[in-house]
This record gives structure tokens, C-alpha cells and sequence, in this order.
């Protein structure tokens, strides 16, 4: 194949600091202490996953599937019935909730105890939403409608955000909550806990797509992040391959082409991406 095929990549692609942040905390416990179990992916890529297993991270659904000295909660965060058992249990704890996380489940736990009943704008099965929910004490549901709750006499409401929720999106929930509970509302609260790392990818995706003729987006196909990057690219026309590995590249995707851009879901490690942008430069890349 000809040479002179530019590779772009995008101004933000990758590991966010909370995730990056979570497998450096964990690797440091498996090199310093040895084995221990995650409760859930640590990250949503399974390269990831595998290698850090390969190390002696052992991937545990519930407290009580862990055999290992040690637990490590993962940067979704977890509730507070999941922290009660790990010390119940006696388990070391690698807490590598990230941040951003620990600020939207401490706003969830104050507003609830302050009286106001919190509604949070995600998806209820998810497991930081689940994480959040359990930190108000039963004073809390999450829904992406607020058409969806049920008639609520709450004179005190306060709105947060799953931290990867679009800020825009959050907003119009706000705006529809409003619009649906003003007639009772004495007191309302809003504090948005989106986190701008997501916005941030899909900014500089839809920056690249315009200039490129093709994007591959890198990342695995159970990451909602990487899948919603991949939805945001294609909205925009331009041609887009949403690969899990370099090994998925058909060589015809490229032919004849002059650009084309790199983008990846903020859980792909960077080995992927630097296999992607390899395979890409053997393909006729400059
Ligand atoms: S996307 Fe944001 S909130 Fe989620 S882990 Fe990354 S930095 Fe933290």
C-alpha cells in the first residue's frame, strides 16, 4: 500500500484521570501486597481486565465472592451497605472511587440528610448510580425522565447528574423537573456533579471528524462512553470504525484515503491506541 496517509489524533482521547488514577492504584497494591478481587471491572476494557488478572486481579461481583485479603472498589464508587460489609468481613480496602464520583456521592448523602429528596439524572442500573442512590438513605431515585418518577409530595427536591451525563442534557432534566413539580416545590437544589472529562472526548472527536475522511474510535463495545464517542462521530457523516483492537482493521477501510483520525473511549489503555496508530502507519500511514 502506498505511503502518505496522515494519522490525526484527537485533542482528548483515552484514560480520564479517574480511571487512569483506579489502575495505577491497583497496580501498586499488586506489585507492593499481591492478589486482590475488584468488585466489577475496574475499567470497561477487556484488555485491561485481562491483564491486570494476569498480575492477580480477580474480578468478585459482590463482597462476599471475595476470597483475597484485599477488595478494591472500583472509580464508579460503591454504596454504603458494600463499605459496611467490607469491614464487617474484616477486608483491606483499596478505595479507588474516583473523585469526581466521591464529590456527586457526598452531595447525594448530604442533600438526603438535609431532607431534600434527591433526584439523579442517569441510569438506574448503572453502578455508580446505584452507588449514589444507596448514599441517600432511600430518599433518592434516578431516572433519565422525570415524566418517569412517580407523583412525589416532596416540598424539598434537589437534582444531581451520573457524573459521565452529557451538561447540557442535565440541565433540560432540570429544566423538566421543574417544569413537572413546580406547583408543590417550596425548595429546589441543583448541583451539577457532570464530570467535563466525557464532554471533553466527544468535543475533540466531533473537532476531528471534520478535517478527516475516515475515524477509527478505539475502545471496547461494552464501554457506553466509547459506544456514545462512536454515535457522536457518525452523527457527523464522516466514515467511522469502531474497533475494540489494531487486529480489526481492514486494510480496505483505508485504501485511497490521504486522513484519517484516532480517537478512544476514556477506559482504552494507551497500548491499544499506539497498536491502532501502528497498524494504521504499516497500512500506508506517514
Ligand atoms: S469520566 Fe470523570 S468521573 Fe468518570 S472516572 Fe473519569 S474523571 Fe472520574
Amino acid at each position: 500500500m502506498g505511503r502518505g496517509l496522515k494519522i490525526e489524533l484527537a485533542r482528548v482521547y483515552g484514560f480520564c484521570p479517574g480511571v487512569r488514577r483506579a489502575v495505577r492504584m491497583v497496580e501498586e497494591h499488586l506489585a507492593r501486597e499481591g492478589p486482590l478481587a475488584t468488585l466489577g471491572a475496574i475499567v470497561h476494557n477487556s484488555h485491561v481486565v485481562e491483564a491486570l488478572q494476569e498480575k492477580g486481579a480477580r474480578v468478585a461481583r459482590t463482597v462476599s465472592e471475595v476470597k483475597e485479603p484485599t477488595v478494591a472498589i472500583t472509580a464508579h464508587g460503591a454504596g454504603q451497605e458494600v463499605y459496611a460489609e467490607i469491614e464487617k468481613r474484616g477486608l483491606k480496602l483499596v478505595d479507588t472511587t474516583c473523585p469526581i464520583v466521591k464529590r456527586a456521592q457526598e452531595a447525594a448523602r448530604r442533600l438526603a440528610e438535609e431532607d431534600y429528596t434527591v433526584l439523579i439524572y442517569g441510569e438506574e442500573a448503572h453502578p455508580e448510580v446505584r452507588g449514589m442512590l444507596s448514599w441517600t438513605k432511600g430518599k433518592g431515585y434516578a431516572t433519565l425522565s422525570p415524566g418517569e418518577l412517580p407523583e412525589l409530595s416532596a416540598r424539598k427536591l434537589a437534582v444531581i447528574s451520573q457524573t459521565t451525563k452529557d451538561r447540557e442534557a442535565f440541565w433540560g432534566f432540570v429544566r423538566d423537573v421543574i417544569a413537572r413539580f413546580h406547583p408543590l416545590l417550596g425548595d429546589l437544589r441543583v448541583v451539577d456533579t457532570t464530570c467535563p472529562e466525557t464532554g471533553r472526548r466527544y468535543q475533540a472527536a466531533l473537532e476531528l471528524a471534520a478535517h478527516v475522511q475516515a475515524i477509527f474510535v478505539v475502545g471496547s463495545r461494552n464501554s457506553a462512553n466509547t459506544r456514545k464517542l462512536a454515535e457522536t462521530c457518525r452523527k457527523t457523516g464522516v466514515a467511522t470504525y469502531f474497533i475494540e483492537s489494531a487486529e480489526e482493521i481492514d486494510p480496505a477501510w483505508v485504501a485511497g484515503l490521504s486522513r484519517v483520525g484516532v480517537t478512544a473511549g476514556a477506559s482504552t489503555p494507551d497500548e491499544v491506541i499506539d497498536q491502532v496508530i501502528a497498524r494504521l502507519s504499516e497500512l500506508g500511514g506517514d
